[in-house]
């Protein structure tokens, strides 16, 4: 499928790993593990426009202009609990960059998000924004999220994410179509209790072998 403001990262290596991270018999450690490799990979894509300026350097064999990365740092926001998942492989990615958490859990009812943290850097109207949630399954989380950094005045907005569902993009893209999501697939559909089917089930649970 393809989507305008959708990128499927579908290297072999991240598919690879997914495919490890899907199998339910995979352990948490195992997962948690590949999730943070993923982050690595799935960042090196999101993060590839970032600007950059030169500067002055001297190598051992003489004098020259060498790239650098320009401008402010970029934030990471993580939607709790398993956006920090793919935050730990991002910020060792940038390890100067800043951290925002906004905590959202799913109402089982109505599958609408109800927030109960929020934290992002001041500045964050000037910086890039890079939010992180492994799954993009309803898009009613995001869509919330997105709105909140947007009522800080963040503009300039990317989402990584590990697993899409169609419904999901579809709603980001209704309601934030300025919004690029990097993805390393997109799934058949949405279960009758939000899950992205195939899937691989509920990823806090996963990460930290909750169930
Ligand atoms: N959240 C998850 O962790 N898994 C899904 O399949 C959907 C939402």
């Amino acid at each position: 499928m393809s989507k305008p403001n959708v990128t499927v990262v579908d290297h072999p290596l991240v598919q690879h790993k997914l495919t490890l991270m899907r199998d339910k018999n995979t352990p948490s450690a195992i997962f948690r593990k590949l999730l943070r490799e993923i982050s690595l990979l799935l960042g090196y894509e999101v993060l590839r426009d970032l600007p950059l300026s030169t500067i002055t350097i001297e190598t051992p064999l003489s004098e020259m202009q060498a790239p650098i990365l320009l401008g402010k740092k970029v934030v990471f926001v993580s939607i709790l609990r398993a956006g920090n998942g793919l935050l730990d492989g991002l910020t060792e990615l940038v390890p100067s960059a800043r951290i925002g958490h906004i905590g959202l859990y799913r109402d089982p009812q109505t599958l609408q998000p109800v927030e109960y943290y929020f934290k992002v850097p001041a500045d964050i109207s000037e910086r890039p924004v890079v939010l992180v949630d492994p799954m993009l399954a309803t898009g009613n989380s995001i869509t919330a999220a997105i709105r909140r950094v947007k009522a800080e005045g963040a503009r300039d907005l990317k989402l990584v994410t590990l697993l899409a569902a169609p419904e999901g993009i579809e709603h980001l893209q209704r309601t934030h179509p300025d919004v690029h999501v990097f993805t390393a697939a997109i799934d058949s559909h949405l279960n009758s209790h939000g899950y992205i089917v195939p899937g691989l089930g509920d990823a806090g649970d996963r990460m930290f072998g909750t169930k």
